[in-house]
């Protein structure tokens, strides 16, 4: 199988860069080793479609990345419009941030319909497409329209919220039909899984028998993949990395006073504002932790030209002044707050450093952050994970102090708690979750998902209704435009 992984964000391999989320940092590792395809956006736009869209195929480890321009006129309305503001608060349960314009969602689908036709270049004999996240719900129902009948899978990085939230996006059915044209769709969790099979459940009539939908398509398997890290990596990476000197300084600064971090993207489904108020309610009730304890929060600048984020950027920097403010002192900085990106080296390193690592998403599919902080500890001496129960990571983290986002007060107890634990107590705790990571690596994420597209695309093949008659779905004029694209 020829594998063809396709995303809106690529990565490239330079660990000195930071990664524009979870996503791209998964994947890089595992298309430099599998020899996959990696397409994706080149990060600029032009107008028309190009016969060859492809500017650039690169080699990445033993695989490759190809990036193509996206249209110009269609890109606004795509990626900050309809994927941005209707898409990702729907998806994270905030359907009060859906701001739906006229127009994002023909975008979003030329958009799609474009990503397809430029993939029909790598449509060959033996090849699988994998499509990864929001920005492309319709990608699999283009690529049918235009005849491909390879294997095509989708995985889902964001949580698939409870029943009736999904019916926000005015759209919701035309893209949930258009997703049945995967054979495959992959989610983080269970709750994502079943939730999505209850959409369709009581929305669409259709047959769903286990976690099989039947619909005009065939056959559509909805399954659970969590995606992981490669923790020996990242264990290794963060031993190498408290030598580097953002690291070393950073270190020398703290002057015996201990350390808990946050990284994040800024962005409202990460729970910056209840993070730092149950900060400020700790440092109010544990006299005793001021000048003592501070909060290193990294809050990467992200969608800087949607207002949610814009108003998000602003709340967050009053609050960490108002905070600073109340408790800091001449020789103190209770929360030490960039608005910058750290490559990965080095993000290992400051993980490494801190005794406690918050992360308290309000929602999240999974967050990565969370299994790199555990995989960056000393096992000899290593930090403990505050755990959002909202993110999916909570699944297998269960090893960690597990926090309701939206519990000032808890968050507050359990971060004092967490500075207070006994080693023997912090090592049980680090060693069961190193052995989950170890476990469900994210070589094995991509390994399974693989192995269950083939799978899919067997059974789909045996019990199709267009199996037997000609392709009704896929007209002749596609199979034309094929070929001029090969
Ligand atoms: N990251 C990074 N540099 C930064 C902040 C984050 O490289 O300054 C990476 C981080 O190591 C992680 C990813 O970005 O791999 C964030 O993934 P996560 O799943 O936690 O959240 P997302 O941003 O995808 O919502």
């Amino acid at each position: 199988m020829k594998l063809v992984v396709v995303s809106n964000r690529v990565a490239r391999a330079n660990t000195n860069e930071p990664m524009t989320g979870g996503l791209a940092a998964a994947l890089l590792p595992v298309v430099e080793n599998s020899g996959a395809i990696w397409v994706g956006s080149s990060g600029r736009v032009r107008d028309g479609f190009q016969k060859e869209p492809f500017a650039e195929i690169e080699a990445l480890g033993a695989g490759a990345l190809a990036t193509l321009d996206l249209p110009a006129a269609h890109y606004g309305g795509y990626y900050e419009g309809f994927a941005n503001s209707a898409l990702w608060p729907v998806l994270h349960s905030r359907s009060d941030l859906i701001r739906v314009a006229e127009g994002d969602y023909p975008s979003y689908r030329e958009v799609n319909a474009f990503m397809a036709r430029a993939l029909l270049r790598f449509n060959k004999q033996d090849a699988a497409f994998w499509v990864q996240d929001y920005h492309f719900l319709a990608l699999g129902a283009e690529l049918r329209e235009l005849g491909v009948t390879s294997p095509v899978g989708f995985f889902l990085h964001t949580p698939w919220p409870a029943h009736g939230v999904i019916e926000g996006v005015p759209q919701h059915r035309e893209l949930v039909e258009a997703m049945l044209a995967y054979d495959l769709i992959g989610f983080q969790t269970e709750g994502d899984r079943d939730n999505f099979l209850g959409y369709v459940r009581a929305n669409l009539e259709l047959s769903v028998d286990d976690d099989v939908v039947v619909s005009q398509y065939g056959r559509t398997r909805a399954r659970v993949f969590p995606i992981g890290i490669d923790a020996e990596k990242f264990a290794k990476a963060a031993a190498k990395a408290v030598t580097h000197p953002d690291v070393s300084r950073l270190r020398r600064s703290l002057n015996g006073e201990r350390l808990a971090i946050g990284v994040d993207r800024l962005d409202y489904s990460k729970g910056l504002v209840n993070r730092i108020r149950a900060f400020d309610r700790m440092w109010s009730t544990n006299p005793h932790l001021a000048r003592t304890v501070s909060l290193l929060q990294i809050a990467t600048p992200s969608r800087g030209g949607i207002e949610a984020y814009g108003a998000l950027q602003n709340e967050v920097a009053r609050l960490v002044g108002d905070v600073n403010g109340r408790h800091g002192e001449a020789d103190w900085t209770p929360i030490r707050y960039l608005n910058k990106g750290y490559g990965q080296a080095v993000l290992a390193g400051l993980y490494r450093t801190a005794q406690v690592g918050v992360v308290t998403p309000l929602h999240d599919g999974m967050n990565l952050v969370a299994k790199e902080y555990v995989a960056a500890q000393n096992p000899a001496d290593p930090g403990v994970l505050v755990l959002s129960k909202f993110a999916g990571a909570a699944h297998e983290l269960d090893a960690a102090l597990i926090v309701n986002p939206h519990d000032i007060d808890g968050m507050a107890r359990t971060v004092a708690t967490a500075l207070s634990m006994p080693l023997a107590e912090r090592r049980m705790r680090y060693e069961a979750m190193m052995h989950r990571l170890r476990r469900h690596s994210i070589q094995r994420w991509f390994a399974d998902f693989q192995e269950a597209l083939g799978e899919s695309q067997a059974e789909k093949v045996e019990t199709s209704p267009l199996a037997t008659e000609p392709p009704t779905l896929w007209p002749i004029r596609s199979v034309h435009a094929a070929a001029r694209f090969h």
